[in-house]
Formats: structure tokens, C-alpha cells, sequence
């Protein structure tokens, strides 16, 4: 059976619920049609230990502050998921779980969105479904044979599933720094990134990056200079952990990994490599390019 509504919303994450609060304050007849089995979108997914970039003021949907987590300057993800929760509770947004949209057509004058639970026919379709279950996974020459096993960023939990391996983190974001800094004790890591990664002053968190990016957006509309905006500070946050594993003793030799000179030809150039705690280390010197790109240990002045 086809179901009405003026407005459907596919994604019931944090932009879908921001959209649902604003057509429900416009009194429009819409749902919000969501995959998952419960509230929190990406964020049910992301790693333990991950926190926000934000102080929690910060992190706000329209309407309702997110109240600040006893003890942490910056929220968990977890937090953030109860927030997501109780948003969707506290404004009664009409949500419906477990519906995959697998198609949007034309019909008529209308769009008819298509899932294996049934039909809905809408003036208007928001698309908030977020990349999250979508991963993108780069063509890297080798990736076929390589017999480790290979994840992506949304599938990373803990360090503890990787205790004691071998470890090459891929990419110089936030996820990465975060996601290394996270592996940095258990195993034995290689943090690999296309340039030198660049860190952010330990005092720029998500509230700077807020009013340096609005400022930007501020002059643009008025056509005034570039100021650049948030890319000319840097690009990963210093959040607690990565600041934490930029303070670590380097002096320690690192143990090799071959995949870093490998790669560093086919894409991406070796950025840090980080001592582990496995005392029975086959020592060797650090590769050249660590010293040329010091990722953590650039933070810890080394
Ligand atoms: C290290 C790190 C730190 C971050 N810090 C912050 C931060 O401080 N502040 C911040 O705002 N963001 C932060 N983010 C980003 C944040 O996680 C995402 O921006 C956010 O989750 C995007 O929300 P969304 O609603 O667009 O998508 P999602 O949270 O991915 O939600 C999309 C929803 O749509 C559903 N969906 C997808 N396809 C379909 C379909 N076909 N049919 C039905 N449903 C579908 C999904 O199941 C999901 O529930 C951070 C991310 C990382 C990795």
C-alpha cells in the first residue's frame, strides 16, 4: 500500500532530525523514514573511545541544548546518541525504523519513495542519509592480494581487537589521528597520510573552527575578502588522545614496517611511525621519512 505525506525525510540521523524539528515547527505533514533499528545514526557506530571536536553547547540541534557530560569537556559518542534520542523523543518527530529506501521515482506531480516495507508518495523527498553506511574505499594498487585484513573507518571498534598486530592507519583527517592515537599502545602502528599532517594549536577546538568558519561564510555573502576560513588553521583537532600520543617518549626505536616505503610510491608518502610497548621489538632504524614527516612526535617537538 502507498502511504502520503507532504514531505518524506530518508535518514533519521542528526541533519534528519534537524530537518524533522524545522517541518514540524512549519506544521508540515511529513516522516522521517530511518534504517536503523534505533536512534543515533552514524554515531551508534562510531569507535569507544571517540569524543567530539565540540564542547556540548556546541554540538546543539535546533531547539534543545545538548547538556554537558559530567567530567568531559568534549562528549562521548555515546552521549551524543542519548542526546539524538532523547531530541527525537522530547519533539515527537514521526520516525519509522528498519526502512531501507531503495528508490526515488517521479510520479506525476509527486515522488513515490520505494523501500522493501512499502511506498510512500511526497511533494518532497530529504535526502539525510549521511555517508556512514556508504564507506568509500580507495582504488590503492595492491589492495587485492594484500591477505591482512583490510577496514574501513566505520568498522573500527577498539584497539583491543587489533592487540599485538601489525597496524597501518591510512589517512591524515581527524579519523585517522584520532584512530592512530587510539592504536598507538596496543599494536604495532604505521601512520600513513599523503602529506605531513597538520595539527591545529592545542587550544583550537570545535568552538574556533565554528567562528573561523563563519567568519569566512560572513565575507563571502557580503563580498569581502577570503579569510580563508578553517583549512588555513590546520585540519586535525587536538583532542585529548591525539594530544595525549603526541606527548609520548619517541626515543625509542620504531619497528619497521615494509609497507611503508611501498606505499609511499604507490599514493600516499609515510608520515610517523610510533614505538609500541611489545619490549621484544625487532629494533631497526626509523625510515627516513619519518623524520621528514614526524606526525605525533612533530607535536612532541622531537
Ligand atoms: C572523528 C569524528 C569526529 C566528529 N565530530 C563531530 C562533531 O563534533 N560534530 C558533528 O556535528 N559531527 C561530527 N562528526 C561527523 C558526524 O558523525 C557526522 O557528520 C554525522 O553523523 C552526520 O549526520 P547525518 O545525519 O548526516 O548522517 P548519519 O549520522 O550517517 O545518519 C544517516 C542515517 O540515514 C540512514 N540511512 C542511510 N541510507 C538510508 C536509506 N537508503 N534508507 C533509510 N535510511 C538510510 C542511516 O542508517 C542513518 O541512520 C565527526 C565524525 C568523526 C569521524
Amino acid at each position: 500500500m502507498t502511504q502520503r505525506a507532504d514531505v518524506v525525510v530518508i535518514g533519521g540521523g542528526q541533519a534528519g532530525l534537524a530537518a524533522g524539528y524545522h517541518l514540524r515547527r512549519l506544521g508540515v505533514d511529513f516522516t522521517v523514514l530511518d534504517a536503523q533499528s534505533a536512534p543515533g545514526g552514524a554515531w551508534q557506530y562510531m569507535w569507544d573511545s571517540l569524543h567530539l571536536f565540540s564542547p556540548a553547547a556546541y554540538s546543539s540541534l535546533p531547539g534543545r541544548l545538548m547538556p554537558p557530560q559530567p567530567g568531559q569537556t568534549y562528549p562521548d559518542g555515546k552521549r551524543v546518541v542519548d542526546y539524538l534520542a532523547d531530541y527525537e523523543k522530547r519533539y515527537e518527530l514521526p520516525i519509522q525504523r528498519g526502512i531501507q529506501v531503495d528508490a526515488v521515482q517521479r510520479d506525476g506531480q509527486f515522488l513515490r519513495v520505494e523501500s522493501g516495507s512499502g511506498s510512500w508518495r511526497a511533494r518532497a523527498v530529504f535526502s539525510a542519509i549521511g555517508s556512514w553506511s556508504r564507506p568509500f574505499l580507495p582504488a590503492v594498487p595492491g589492495r587485492d592480494v594484500f591477505t591482512g585484513r583490510q577496514l574501513h573507518t566505520a568498522q573500527y571498534r577498539r584497539p583491543a581487537d587489533f592487540a599485538g598486530q601489525r597496524v597501518i592507519v591510512v589517512g591524515g583527517g581527524n579519523s585517522g589521528a584520532q584512530i592512530a592515537a587510539d592504536l598507538a599502545h596496543e599494536t604495532e602502528l604505521t601512520w600513513v597520510t599523503r602529506r605531513e599532517p597538520r595539527f591545529l594549536a592545542d587550544d583550537i577546538d570545535g568552538r574556533i573552527l565554528f567562528d573561523v568558519a563563519t567568519a569566512r561564510r560572513r565575507a563571502l555573502d557580503e563580498e569581502r575578502t577570503d579569510t580563508g576560513g578553517v583549512a588555513s588553521l590546520g585540519e586535525i583537532v587536538a583532542v585529548p588522545p591525539v594530544r595525549e600520543a603526541g606527548t609520548q617518549d619517541y626515543s625509542r626505536p620504531s619497528r619497521c614496517s615494509s609497507a611503508s616505503p611501498r606505499t609511499a610510491s604507490s599514493g600516499p608518502t609515510a608520515a610517523a611511525q610510533r614505538p609500541t610497548r611489545s619490549s621484544g621489538a625487532r629494533a631497526s632504524a626509523r625510515p627516513s621519512l619519518t623524520s621528514r614527516h614526524s606526525g605525533f612526535a612533530a607535536r612532541a617537538g622531537t
